[in-house]
């Protein structure tokens, strides 16, 4: 497109109060654009200045310079055919200092508004029109894999949405683990009563579903390619099929399978081609396969596997649904012994409100029935509280903090012996049988589960940071993966109730549609819902270093039969970490490109004569610090006028060549703002602080050769809500500088 640009400035909002606006637009105009001011831009009147000119003048590419751009989205939304670009002057610039005590404008605020107009204009400049990717064929029916709770919810979901769906079911039957549950908890006040287990009326809503096809018996053998094609192989459950992993063989092996010595385990056996004869094709993925109980047989003090009646949590519901209650159950919710004050793995709510349901089994089914629930943390969230005290007032039910040291069998009895009890007094109770509350394990510990054609591997990364839970950011993005177009649900995404599984598969259902829509209209899914641009490589240059398809937090990336990297764009989430990785700066954005930020750097006018003036460049995530920094004004927190901020889509989209552009320019020192990484991490992106936290160490020793201090050089986590902590950060950050001095490459 031709572009035609229209520059425009608020005064209101106090910008006008405390900046030169006038020599804010003589900046604009030195950097190639004519800038008109407006008291209210955002009003009717502001906003129909600029409609107007594109009415009139055929502007079709309009830079705004006035509050944050990450308000007021609506107002400067002028349609489709347009580029628009904020500069930001009010949250980061009017809202952190005023004018002198003398009336006078303060330089320093002066200097950092005209650099933030700079930068507009540069990035404005710099800025093409995105064209959406849209797909061939578009495929929108959902494959829902688990046809337990989670999955005939999210299947029964999508349906209503008016969707096609496929289940594929491992077992003969639908239902899974709820088809043995006798009892659900309660769902309305008062919380007392259990209810009735829903799962057959689901089963039979399922089944009469036209929409729905069910596929019991069987298995997901491979997905390969990308949300809205996705090309899925199924197999009967247990069948090895060609596109299982090949069996491990060991050189010593091959020779005797060679000779005929040995059965080759992988007779038969095709490699893995893109030739799919039994697939099927679907738009997104609704990954529902739960969680199985875990393994408790370690606590030898408690006889798990030894003793015939101590029983896990999952069998005991069982035995309760058959009607085989005993009379005096002991429910032991943590291992006790030398794990005091410690859970089971993988305990956690839903076991505590288990052992409640339970002990009411006890009492229902035994006119005498006593059961005693042993507990180092008894944890009923919400109303559950309520359902809790009702079983606190149940004199037949006896509910002590302690821990146990003993389970054995005494005379056809089993005793249990538990010490630092809620009374301070030893116990030993005398039972006939003991129920230890076993975790939930997310299915997807230990096992690829979805079985991905993924150049990164058939399974979900770094699960470890979350226990093996699937999701890819647990507090903004529940659902979502580590792939695109793959969304979790009930057990294998948390330990949840039947009751919070409906919610959450609902959740996930819609989460499917979406991602699917999405694909649809060519724009990316959370975080960067809506974001037109995807990476586009200049493969001419590419040395096929293989960065990008390794460090692409979402799989995105395969290569082809050479060895290049092969996008799949509608697997990509738009982060830019495979930007950030490229040393050949071949990957690029439409409106995000190593150009772009490096010319905005370098727009950045840095005093070569004032060693008052020294200039800090601060790349700022997008996603937690730049909101960060932009609450911050709005508290009208003071903030370090040295530094210059630059929002990036992701620390991960971080190229070093622009700390290189920035110290080259004469700039002081770079901080990298990011979220935080490691066990906790809040990256929207999953890792892309961390990679950037790497590269930053890497840089550090490059400019260390160069004779400049590595600790120019910084990063430092942000969370959203650190609005108060991050003025501080910055002027820790600059008075660092200062005390090392200018740049000495810088033209003093
Ligand atoms: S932008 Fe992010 S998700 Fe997309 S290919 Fe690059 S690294 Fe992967
Ligand atoms: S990082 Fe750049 S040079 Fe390396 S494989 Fe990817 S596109 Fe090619």
């Amino acid at each position: 497109m031709d572009k035609v640009y229209g520059g425009y400035l608020c005064t209101g909002c106090g910008i006008g109060d405390v900046l030169d606006i006038e020599a804010l637009k003589s900046t604009a105009s030195s950097a190639g654009m004519a800038m008109q001011d407006h008291p209210c831009l955002c009003g009717a009147e502001g906003r129909a200045l600029i409609e107007k000119d594109i009415a009139e003048k055929g502007v079709n590419t309009i830079v705004v310079c006035a509050c944050s751009p990450r308000v007021m989205q609506n107002e400067f939304n002028f349609g489709e055919n347009t580029i628009t670009v904020r500069g930001n002057i009010r949250e980061q610039v009017a809202w952190i200092g005023g004018r002198k005590e003398s009336g006078e404008v303060d330089d320093f605020l002066q200097e950092l508004g005209q650099d933030n107009v700079r930068m507009a204009v540069v990035r404005a400049q710099k800025t093409q029109m995105p064209e959406p990717y849209k797909l061939g064929t578009l495929n929108k029916r959902i494959l829902v894999m688990g046809g337990g709770i989670a999955g005939l919810t999210a299947a029964r979901e999508a349906s209503k949405a008016g969707y096609e769906v496929t289940i594929v079911e491992k077992d003969a039957v639908l239902g899974g683990k709820a088809n043995n549950w006798r009892k659900q908890f309660p769902t309305s006040y008062p919380y007392a009563a259990l209810e009735d287990n829903s799962i057959s009326k689901m089963i039979a809503a399922v089944q009469s579903d036209s929409r729905i096809t069910v596929l019991t018996s069987s298995e997901v053998a491979r997905i390969s390619g990308a949300p809205g094609e996705f090309n899925v192989t199924i197999k009967a459950t247990g069948t090895k099929s060609d596109w299982d992993a090949p069996a491990k063989v060991t050189v010593d092996e091959q020779e005797k399978i060679d000779k005929g010595e040995l059965p080759d385990p992988n007779a038969g056996l095709q490699k893995y081609t893109e030739k799919n004869p039994a697939g099927e094709s679907f738009g997104a993925v609704v990954l529902a396969t739960g969680w199985r109980p875990a393994d408790v047989s370690e606590y030898e003090h408690l006889g798990y596997g030894k003793i015939k009646n101590v029983v896990t949590n999952t069998e005991f519901e069982k035995l309760a649904k058959d009607g085989r209650v005993p009379g005096r159950v002991a429910f032991i919710q943590s291992p006790g012994g030398k794990e005091h004050d410690k859970d089971f793995p993988y305990c956690n709510s839903v076991t505590s409100m288990v052992a409640l349901k339970q002990a009411k089994y006890v009492r229902d089914d035994n006119a005498d029935g006593k059961a005693y629930i042993i507990y180092s943390h008894m944890r009923t969230p919400g109303n559950m509280e309520l359902f809790y005290k009702g079983i606190q007032q149940d004199d037949g039910i006896f509910l002590t903090k302690g821990s146990v040291t003993k389970v054995e069998e005494q005379g056809g009895a089993l005793v249990v012996q538990a010490e630092d009890t809620l009374l301070g007094e030893s116990l030993s109770l005398q039972v006939d049988m003991v129920v230890l509350a076993a975790g939930m394990v997310p299915t997807t510990v230990d096992e690829p589960t979805i079985n991905l054609a993924y150049r990164q591997g058939p399974a979900f990364m770094d699960l470890d940071l979350f226990d093996g839970y699937a999701d890819s950011h647990f507090i903004c993005f529940p659902y979502e993966t580590r792939r695109t177009g793959v969304y979790a649900c009930g057990g294998v995404r948390k330990a949840e109730t039947m009751e919070e599984t409906m919610d959450d598969a609902t959740g996930a259902a819609l989460k499917a549609i979406q991602c699917i829509e999405s694909v649809n209209r060519g724009v990316a899914v959370h975080p960067r819902s809506g974001d037109l641009t995807y990476p586009d490589f200049f493969f001419q240059r590419c040395t096929q270093c293989k960065r990008c398809t390794e460090e692409c937090p979402f799989g995105a990336l395969d290569d082809d039969a050479k060895g290049t990297p092969l996008p799949n764009p509608t697997r990509c989430r738009r982060c830019g970490t495979c930007m950030g990785a490229c040393p050949e700066r071949i990957i690029n954005f439409a409106d995000y490109s190593i150009d772009m930020i490096g010319s905005m750097v370098k727009s950045i006018e840095v005093p070569s004569d004032d060693e008052e003036k020294l200039r800090i460049i601060v790349f700022v995530c997008e996603n937690d610090a730049y909101p960060a920094l932009d609450m911050s004004g709005m508290h009208r927190n003071s903030l370090n006028k040295l530094a210059r901020f630059i929002p990036v889509r992701c620390l991960g989209s971080m190229n070093m060549v622009w700390i290189k552009d920035a110290m080259s320019s004469g700039m002081d020192g770079a901080l990298l703002l990011g979220c935080k990484w490691g066990d906790d991490y809040q990256c929207h992106f999953v890792k892309g602080s961390e990679i950037a936290n790497k590269r930053m160490e890497n840089i550090g020793e490059t400019l260390g050769t160069l004779g400049l201090e590595p600790e120019r050089c910084a990063v430092r986590q942000v969370a959203i809500s650190d609005y108060d902590k991050v003025p501080a950060m910055i002027e820790d950050f600059v008075q660092e500088i200062i005390a090392m001095g200018p740049n000495p490459f810088k033209g003093f």
